[in-house]
């Protein structure tokens, strides 16, 4: 079986009620996708995230 990540935008705070989830195989791609979720899907700008922001975000990325 191969691996995989998969962040679900819904266990981010505030974001309960979107239905957005990303899957790839490396965290490092999973990352791209949520930075992309979170621009076309929520109008937000990622290279504005600070330290914080990411640590929390990395924390909702799980292995699938
Ligand atoms: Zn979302």
């Amino acid at each position: 079986m191969s691996k995989a990540y998969t962040y679900a935008c819904r266990d981010c705070e505030g974001m309960e009620d979107c239905p957005g989830e990303v899957s790839a195989a490396t965290q490092d791609e999973v990352w791209k996708l949520m930075e992309l979720h979170a621009v076309i899907a929520h109008g937000e700008d990622p290279s504005s995230w600070d330290n914080e922001t990411r640590e929390y975000l990395g924390t909702l990325i799980k292995p699938k």
